[in-house]
Order: C-alpha cells, then structure tokens, then sequence
C-alpha cells in the first residue's frame, strides 16, 4: 500500500538552502541580512524603499466564511507564489507566524501543507526567531509597570485597579489563567484585583508591531495604549507610566521581518500574528512592505474569511499603510461549500453536487465584498483528494455566470506545478490593471456609522443594534477624542451575521454590538458582537500528545 507523507515527513525530505542563497534570488548579500542559524534571518528596516513599495504588486488571499473542514489560505498563498514564481515573476508569500498554543492544540501550526510550505517548518511552528516571546515580555513589563504604580506611594498616578483592561500574557493555550486574582499576600505584594491571561497573539503589542512603518511610530503607538483611569477619571495611557521607551527596546529585533523558504526554494517572510477578531489578523506592515521592496509581485493572506480578515486588511491595514492590493485571491474547496449547503461535516468526502449548489451564495456574497473594495477576485478552488470532476464543473459554471475567473489550486499536492493557471489569472489581472482599491468607509465617519456601513454592506445585516453598554463605550470613545479610528469588529468567523449557526448567507439579520473595546495604541476600536476568546483552552486530547523528539533531534508529530 502506497503510505501518504504527512507534512513534516514531507518537509523533512527537502534539502534546505542555506539562507544566503534565498536572500541572493532577492538581490541581497549575505552581509544585508542578519542570521539566525543556516535557515532563518532577519531583514533589517533600511531595506524597505518606499519607491518600490509603489510599484509593487500585493496579491491578498482570502476565503470564503471558515469551516471545520478547512479551506487552506496559507497553503493556497505558499503554493501561489511558488507558482508565480515558476511563471517568471519574481514572488515572495508573505505571512503570520504561527502560536504555539494552536501548534499544541487542534488546529496545528500555520506553515501551509502538503507540497505547499514554508520552512523550516519545526523552527517556526516552535520558538522561531523569538519575536512571540519579544511580544509577550513587552505587554508583561507593562502590565508589570501598572501594579508597580498601583503599589508605589511616591509616583502615584492615582489609577483606579478597577478600570484596567490590560491582562498579562503568554504563548500557550491556558484556560485556568483566563481569570485570576493578583496582588494577594499584603501589603508588599501589590494591591489585590481581579485580572487574567491572554495568549499573546491576543495583545495590543501584537496589533501594535504589525501596523507600526518604524521604531518612532512604534514607539508612538505603545505610548498610546490605553490603560485605564484614574480615580477622577482621567484617562492613563502607557505613556504616563513612560513605559514606551523600554517596550520598544524589547522590541527591536521582533519587528525586523524573518527570511525564510518555500519547499521549492522561493523566498517566504513569515512575521508575527495577531488574531483576526479581536484584531487585524495579518502580518506586519514591515514585513508586506519588505516584500514589495524585494520583489515584484508579494502574496499574503488575511485571516478567516473575507469579511473578516480581508474587510480588515484593506480597510485598517491598508489605509494605514498606504497599500493597494491589484487582486483577490478568494479560496474556496468543494467540501467547505458543501458544509454551507447543509450537508453534515462527517459527509463531505463524498460527492453531493445538491449541497455544494447551496452552498454557493457564500462564495458569492465573499465574491461581491471584494468588488465593493474595487479589487478584482479570482477563485482558488483548493483541491481536495475527495473533489469529483462534476463538482469543481459546478464551481466553474458559477463563476462563468458571474464573469469571474476561477482557476483550480492543486498546490497541497503538486506545489507550484498545481497553480500554474491560477497564477496566470493572477497575472492577467494585474496586468489588465482592472483593480483600483478603494476603501469601504473613510476613518472620519462617526463610529456608528462605520460599524453599520460594514455590518449592512460586508455581512449584509438589515440593521444593527448597540446594546445599553456599547453606548456608554461609545461616550467615552468620544470623550477620549478617539472617534476617527477605524473599527475592528469582533464576529464570528463561522458564519456572515453574529451568528455561528447562520451558514450559507443569511438575509435579513441583526447585528448586536454589545460593548466596544478601546485599542488606542494599535489605533482601532473594537466593536465586539459575541463571545470573544482571548485565551484558548486545550482539548481533551491534545496534538503535544503526539509530539516527541528522539536523541538523534528528529521531531515528530507536528502539524
Ligand atoms: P488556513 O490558512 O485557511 O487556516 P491552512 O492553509 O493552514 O488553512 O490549511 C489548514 C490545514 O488543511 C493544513 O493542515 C493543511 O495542510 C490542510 N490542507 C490545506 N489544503 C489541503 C488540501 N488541498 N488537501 C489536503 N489538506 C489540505
Ligand atoms: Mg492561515
């Protein structure tokens, strides 16, 4: 019987170049670049040239609304760009690292899969080059520096320990830290509250260095997080505690991007990671402008589905940055669709072209948002083992009815060679130059107005409604004089509306806003409409069971 390599058999069996000759297909020296060992290095700022980032082509892959079944951007963005790159264009995928907690959890690491990875994929599903750990010991010396002040008689700023949002956090999934109380033991031990762990790719420092174009506006934003207010209610920011300073230097290597490979020996940049809910859900800014500086066409991904990653993508990240992506690359797979269509999750191997019909408003709906941001999509129809000939034909009949490209993305199993097409609609895109992005809203709307604009026309809400708490939030948003920020909404990512039952598309929904929290520092508010997790659980069997390493260091059981 023929035995299918599992992803670290497979990358395990390619023979890594050694990172000097990947830096040298981007036209940089050895002596351009800092090393971290043979296979990983850090690019330094000053490479980044603005005059290229102009002239560069951002392609952003995104996805239909998430399933349990998986849709694969991140292996549909590494597979993309190895075929860009077999085409003759000069590519580099750029992406998030991954955490640690999923890579011990469920979900595994965040390297791509099959035939489409970057590597060393044991390195960067585990400790990298440190930057989580860089994030996580920033937020901890602040969170540090509060209690310290709450302590300190002499340089007293009076907070309030009842108003402090800021929880410590670490790279784990760790439910039994999500509520604790700190400060118990008397007096010289701090003043007794209520507070908690968040994972780290949960903290504002995440959100922070991703948008953050230098060391001074890094610094600039780090001083602006909010922290809490006074007793006579007085906002207090990081700055007043001068915390921005050392934060920053804990930060200076974390925010310089990481060089990797792909399987195929293309260049990959894989830098930090913040959540798509509760934040932007996308590499750093630096690391999508290192890209565009070092090649001509840079591929990367936005978390979750379209209206949420992507939404955000273009309407923070972008506006923020200056960025206009040329296409959208809209990832969908046959079994996904057919989820949306109703068919049961233990179903979806076998073919039911009913199901997948029904399913296919979500791509649609995915399809009109981007042409709202007037960017032109393509479909990726990530190929399964299990997809039969008759059902991928339905996905092209769609598309061809709504003048869409669709290209199928044979990438898990044939790397680049398996995206030919895909890239050549890519390129056919850009160079028909039929994108001209154009954001959703403008930052200076009222924030109600904001929320609603993509509630109505990204979900397709009928109507939004503020709860008695998010009103109040939104007075002190406005009495902070934080109005003009743009909004992050915090949605599940399973379905369009706030509900995670509603697949498909739902029509005629209501979104609640229940409270909307204050991201001062990163520079967004978040409008949150459920259950928000900022600190995972693990499950009853996790993947660490699985995971061992032998005396000759060969590690097995990552994913
Ligand atoms: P996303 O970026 O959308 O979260 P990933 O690219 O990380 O998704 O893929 C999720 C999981 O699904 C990975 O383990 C990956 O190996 C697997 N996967 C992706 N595409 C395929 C495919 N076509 N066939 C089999 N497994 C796949
Ligand atoms: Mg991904």
């Amino acid at each position: 019987t023929l035995k299918v390599p599992n992803d670290l058999e497979i990358a395990r069996d390619v023979e890594l170049k050694n990172i000097t000759a990947i830096a040298e297909k981007l036209g940089l020296n050895p002596d351009d670049i800092e090393m971290y060992g043979k296979y990983k290095a850090k690019l330094p700022l000053d490479i980044i040239d603005e005059e290229k980032v102009s002239q560069g082509n951002l392609i952003l892959v995104s996805a239909i609304s998430p399933t349990p079944a998986g849709e694969g951007k991140t292996t549909v963005s590494i597979g993309l760009s190895e075929a860009l790159n077999r085409i003759g264009k000069k590519t580099t995928v750029v992406i998030r690292e991954p955490s640690l907690g999923p890579v011990f959890g469920i979900k595994g690491g965040a390297t791509g899969g099959g035939f489409s990875q970057v590597l060393p994929m044991e390195d960067i599903n585990l400790h990298f080059t440190g930057d989580f750990s860089a994030i996580e010991k920033a937020n901890n010396l602040l969170a540090a520096l509060i209690d310290n002040n709450l302590q300190s008689r002499v340089n007293n700023l009076g907070i309030d320990p009842r108003t402090v949002s800021l929880k410590r956090v670490m790279d784990m999934n760790d439910r039994a830290l999500r509520d604790i109380t700190i400060g118990l033991g008397g007096t010289n031990n701090g003043v007794p509250r209520e507070s908690g762990f968040d994972i780290t790719a949960a903290s504002e420092i995440m959100a922070i260095s991703c948008l953050a174009e230098d060391m001074d506006d890094l610094k600039k934003r780090l001083g602006n997080i909010f922290v809490g207010f006074t007793f006579d209610k007085k906002p207090v920011y990081a700055r007043h505690l001068k915390a921005e300073g050392a934060m920053a230097t804990l930060l200076k290597d974390a925010i310089k991007p990481n060089l990797v490979q792909t399987i195929e020996g293309n260049p990959a940049i894989v830098h930090l990671g913040p959540f798509a809910n509760i934040a932007q859900g996308t590499n750093s800014v630096l690391a999508t402008k290192m890209g565009m500086t070092l090649s001509d066409y840079t591929v990367t991904e936005a978390g979750f589905g379209f209206d949420l990653g992507a939404e955000k993508f273009l309407n923070i990240k972008c506006q923020s940055a200056g960025l206009s992506p040329k296409a959208v690359v809209l990832t969908a797979t046959i079994r996904a669709l057919k989820y949306h269509g109703g068919a049961a999750l233990n179903s979806l191997t076998i073919p039911n072209t009913e199901a997948l019909r029904k399913g296919l408003p979500n791509l649609e709906k995915h399809l009109e948002n981007a042409l709202q941001f007037h960017i032109t999509p393509v479909i990726a129809i990530n190929l399964f083992a299990s997809d039969s000939f008759e059902e991928i034909e339905i996905i092209k009949e769609f598309a061809e009815a709504k003048g869409v490209r669709v290209a199928v993305a044979d990438v898990w199993a044939n790397g680049g060679y398996g995206a030919i097409e895909l890239a050549e609609k890519v390129v056919e895109i850009v160079e028909e130059g039929s994108s001209s992005f154009k954001p959703l809203y403008s930052w200076d709307m009222p924030v109600v107005s904001k929320i609603d604009t993509i509630a109505k026309k990204i979900y397709g809400a009928v109507n939004v409604e503020f709860s008695a708490k998010a009103k109040k939030d939104l007075k002190t948003i406005a009495s902070l004089g934080l109005e003009k920020l743009p909004v992050c909404i915090a949605k599940t990512q399973k379905s369009l509306s706030d509900d995670p039952g509603l697949l498909g598309r739902p029509r005629d929904f209501t979104i609640t806003v229940r409270e909307i929290e204050i991201a001062a520092g990163a520079g967004f508010l978040i409008p949150i409409t459920g259950e928000m997790m900022r600190m995972p659980g693990l499950p009853a069997h996790p993947a660490s069971e699985n995971i061992n390493i032998d005396n000759e260091g060969i590690i097995t059981g990552l994913i």
